[in-house]
């Protein structure tokens, strides 16, 4: 093992920023495999077992168990970890400019689409190497604008060319869900089972040019794109959310870290003992199958149902009351799902989110992410 730190924010008369990776194995021995841990920087759940994950690859580095190459970041935002107004941690967007450090990152299938124009055949292993050739320098030839495209320039130079990609989140309250692209879905399930996660989240592109999609998508964009060339979806990307923002507990994230390395063991990276693959606890679901439900005025949130319960259509999920005017709303959602994942505060504001419900049949369309 070695670490690498990277510098992000560098100018001398303000404070700096230095991003440090953890890199286990040796590059083209083997699968590729990118861990990174909140890049929403006040997501704390994924810093724990990202910690918990090294300890774990010290020791398989040590017995020398490990297959491939592994890169894990486990503080992924040190930017938005340095960020705290008046006492409450602010990870999700750069503050200064309102940017989502995980919101548009560059996606380098339009360039590709025209540098390897003729250059790609039947030969699946042979396209798999130009492409990741290809990518790779177009991520090289990236030219930051600020610090916050530096630090998402050196996260997708790590992740572009690897065949694994785990990006670790939280909800604000939430069961264990995750999201990956369409055709990532059986790739993904031992994935899935292992976790226990109770919805898994597809699109084939969702909006917003997320970190997960910015690996993934590349792949199915190229093979629509270059109809005739043998193009795998060679790039198994998933961001994973690891429950509500307050679990952050060893019995979760023990476990959570074991499922892990058994996904890897699974995909011949690590050389440990195999456990049988648990049962699917859950099937895909569309990500515009999603319904969520947002505030109507102004009001203390009162939940009638319970994360991981069944929702019927037009059943009660919450009641938004104001208590200066009286005025009680109850919310439902129009199709029928499982409540998943919801806000964290109990005061809200008109328009605020409430709760998220994921259905079965697709009927949303347009960016499909929360800003
Ligand atoms: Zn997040």
């Amino acid at each position: 093992m070695h670490s690498l730190k990277h510098p992000i924010a560098v100018d001398e008369n303000v404070a700096t920023a230095n991003l440090t990776s953890f890199h286990y194995g040796s590059p083209g021995s083997g699968k590729k495999v990118y861990i990174q841990a909140a890049v929403h920087a006040d997501e704390v759940p994924a810093m724990l077992l990202a910690h918990l994950l090294r300890q774990e690859l010290d020791r398989l580095d040590a017995e020398g168990a490990i297959r491939g190459e592994i890169i894990l970041v486990p503080a992924a935002n040190p930017i938005g970890l340095s960020q705290v107004i008046h006492g409450t941690p602010f990870g999700r967007y750069h503050l200064p400019t309102g940017i989502n450090f995980n919101r548009m990152y560059l996606h380098v299938a339009d360039a590709l689409k025209k540098s390897l124009e003729g250059r790609l055949g039947s030969d699946i292993d042979a396209n798999v190497l130009l492409i990741r050739e290809e990518a790779r320098r177009q991520v090289a030839q990236w030219t930051p604008k600020d610090d916050v495209e530096t630090l998402k320039k050196t996260l997708l130079a790590m992740a572009i060319d690897a065949d694994i990609v785990l990006d670790l989140h939280c909800d604000n309250e939430a069961l264990m869900h995750m999201y990956t692209g369409t055709p990532l879905v059986e790739t993904v399930a031992p994935l899935t089972a292992l976790l226990g996660a109770r919805v898994l989240l597809v699109a084939k592109a969702s909006g917003g040019e997320a970190f997960d999609e910015a690996c993934s998508r590349l792949w199915w964009d190229l093979a629509d794109h270059f109809e005739g060339a043998a193009i795998p979806p060679a790039c198994a990307a998933v961001t994973v959310e690891l429950r509500g923002e307050n679990d952050v507990r060893y019995d979760y994230a023990r476990p959570d870290a074991q499922a892990i390395l058994q996904y890897l063991g699974h995909a011949g990276v690590l050389d440990i003992p195999l456990l049988p693959l648990p049962e699917t606890p859950c099937r895909a679901t569309p990500l515009n199958a999603v319904e969520p439900l947002e505030a109507p005025h102004a009001g203390v949130l009162v939940f009638h149902k319970r994360l991981g319960d069944m929702v019927e259509a037009g059943e009660p999920v919450a009641d938004i009351v104001n208590p200066v005017s009286g005025q009680v709303t109850t919310l439902s959602s129009s199709h029928a799902g499982l409540l998943f994942a919801s806000t964290a505060h109990r005061h809200l504001l008109r328009g605020a989110h409430v709760c998220k419900i994921a259905g079965t049949e697709s009927f949303r369309t347009g960016d499909l992410l929360s800003a």
